[in-house]
């Protein structure tokens, strides 16, 4: 029997119905739609892709998408008066920096910088700290993208043993923590760990971050696992996943496509936390 398919785009899809309504109810009440700073260090490169989707996701929302060019040899200074500047503006409640940053940039600093009331992919430390002390706020919007695509699904996460494969501070770590939140045992896996399959075999939900293609095959899912592949690979076969995605749908009890599956529903994420910051900033503004 094939495993389910947990497709991210039919949810992206809802999502943005969703997050329409409150987007304009928001705008309604305070006079403008909310606003998403992304700032880019390079006009045609590499992070054109994130810029572009999560572009598309605000438009089709309803926020409005500001997106700041700098230059692609940007000093430190130069980026920390930016988003000093784009901290102070009540017109925006959101700010996310779009990768690959200049050379010699902290990614560090650069999220320090950012208001936490604003960060809305989860990555500075003060909103890490909420995370790690089981109190999340914002979060990073992959890890957030996964534990919608479980929610919506339906799939039970309290009780079973999650197995996360990957512990970057972007995705393997804070899904960990939110996994833990939601009640889940939880194991992480990374490069060091002694045999990969043997823990993998183990779970009953199998997250997998590492950006290595091919990795996780069948051999390494046992039947009934709920398998979510964040793994956005280029290859000569085109973009594919860590997941060897035909063999293990066979074995799977439910499983994310990729292309097609966490993706998507990470963009909404980013949108989503942004209308999340902007009731906020809405709420401290309106005196009750
Ligand atoms: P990183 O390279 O920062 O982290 C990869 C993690 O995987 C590390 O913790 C590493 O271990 C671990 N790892 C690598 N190789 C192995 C292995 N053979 N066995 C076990 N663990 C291993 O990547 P990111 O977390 O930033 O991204 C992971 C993937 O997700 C990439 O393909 C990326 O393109 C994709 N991605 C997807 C997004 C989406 O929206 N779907 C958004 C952002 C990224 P160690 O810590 O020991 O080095």
């Amino acid at each position: 029997m094939s495993a389910e398919l947990l497709d991210g785009k039919t949810l992206a899809g809802q999502l943005r119905e969703e997050l329409a309504v409150r987007a304009s109810e928001l705008a309604a009440r305070v006079g403008a739609a909310p606003r998403l700073a992304i700032i880019r260090f390079d006009a045609e490169g590499p992070s054109a892709v994130y810029v572009r989707s999560v572009t598309r996701a605000a438009e089709r929302v309803g926020v409005e998408p500001v997106v700041v060019t700098m230059q692609a040899d940007a000093a430190q200074v130069a980026v920390a008066e930016q988003i000093e500047g784009l901290n102070r503006d009540p017109s925006v409640a959101g700010i996310v920096i779009a990768e690959p940053l200049p050379v010699g940039l902290s990614k560090t600093e650069v999220a320090v910088s950012i208001d936490p009331a604003k960060d809305v992919d989860g990555s500075g430390p003060m909103n890490a700290g909420w995370l790690a002390r089981g109190e999340p706020r914002l979060v990073p919007a992959t890890a957030l993208s996964v534990m919608t695509i479980l929610r919506r699904h339906d799939i039970q996460i309290a009780g079973r043993l999650a197995v996360v494969v990957g512990r970057s501070p972007v995705i393997g770590r804070p899904a960990a923590q939110l996994l833990i939140g939601a009640d889940a045992t939880v194991v992480v896996c990374h490069s060091r760990t002694r045999d990969l399959g043997v823990e993998t075999r183990r779970a009953e939900i199998l997250v997998v971050a590492a950006g290595r293609p091919g990795l996780i095959g069948p051999d390494m899912v046992s039947p009934g696992c709920v398998v979510v592949d964040c793994g956005i690979n280029t290859t000569a076969a085109g973009v594919v996943g860590d997941v060897s995605f035909e063999a293990v749908r066979a074995i799977a009890a439910a499983i994310t496509p990729v292309p097609g599956g966490v993706g998507p529903v990470t963009s909404m994420m980013v949108v989503s936390q942004t209308i999340d910051a902007a009731e906020r900033l809405a709420a401290l503004e309106t005196p009750s």
